[in-house]
C-alpha cells in the first residue's frame, strides 16, 4: 500500500517510515509532484490537518495524511495554538516567537503548557483523526541548542531538561508528534 504524507520535511518522513515498517510505502509531496502552497486557513489544528489532507485527496485521488501542531499555553488561553509558527509575525521566526512567549509570561506564575499534534488520515475518501499530547511547562529562559521551534523554552513534565537539551531519540520517545504517529501506525497495522 502507498500512502502520501502531505509534507516535504524529510526528517518527519523518515521518522514515520521507520515506525510504519516496510508494508506501507510513504511518499512525500514532491514524490507526487505536488509543489502547491497548500492552504491552512482553519482556526483549529483539526481543521488545518483535515484541510491539507482533503486538498491532496481531492486533487490527486491518493490515500494520504497531513499533520498540524501547536503549542497551547494555559495562561494564554491556549495560544499560540494553531498560530504557533507565525505567533510573532509572518516571518515565522522561532527566536521571535520564543521572545514573545517569554515576554507575555514574564509576570505569570502559571507556566503550564502542552504541545498537541493532530493527524488527519484519508483512506478511500473516509477521514480518521489521531492526536498526540505532551504536557509540560514554559521555562523562564531558553535552555539547550537541539531541536527547533519552541524546544528551548518547553520542558516536559517529569523531566528536568528542556526539549532542546534532549537528543532527538530522547525527544521522540515522548513527543506529541511521536504519540500521534504511534496511534496512526497502530491503526494502519490493524487495517
Ligand atoms: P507544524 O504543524 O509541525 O509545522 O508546527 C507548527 C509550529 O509549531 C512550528 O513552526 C513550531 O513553531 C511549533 N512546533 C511544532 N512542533 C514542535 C516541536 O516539536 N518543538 C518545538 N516547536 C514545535
Amino acid at each position: 500500500m502507498e500512502l502520501v504524507f502531505a509534507t516535504n520535511n524529510v526528517n518527519k518522513l523518515k521518522e514515520i517510515q521507520a515506525s510504519i515498517g516496510s508494508g506501507i510505502i510513504l511518499k512525500s509531496l514532491s514524490d507526487i509532484l505536488c509543489f502547491d502552497d497548500i492552504p491552512e486557513t482553519s482556526d483549529t489544528l483539526e481543521g488545518n490537518a483535515r484541510q491539507k489532507a482533503e486538498y491532496i485527496y481531492s486533487k490527486y485521488g491518493v490515500n494520504c495524511f497531513a499533520d498540524d501542531t501547536g503549542l497551547e499555553i494555559e495562561a494564554l488561553n491556549g495560544e499560540p495554538g494553531v498560530y504557533s509558527a507565525r505567533f510573532a509575525g509572518p516571518q515565522r521566526n522561532a527566536e521571535d516567537n520564543m521572545e514573545k512567549v517569554l515576554e507575555l509570561l514574564s509576570t505569570e506564575t502559571n507556566r503550564n503548557a502542552r504541545f498537541r499534534t493532530v493527524i488527519s488520515l484519508i483512506i478511500d475518501g473516509k477521514e480518521y483523526q489521531f492526536d498526540g499530547i505532551v504536557e509540560g511547562i514554559i521555562l523562564n529562559e531558553k535552555k539547550g541548542a537541539e531541536g527547533f521551534g519552541y524546544d528551548p523554552i518547553f520542558q516536559p513534565i517529569e523531566h528536568n531538561k528542556s526539549f532542546a537539551e534532549m537528543s532527538l531519540s530522547e525527544k521522540n520517545k515522548i513527543s506529541h508528534r511521536a504519540r500521534a504517529i504511534q496511534k496512526l501506525v497502530e491503526f494502519l497495522k490493524k487495517g
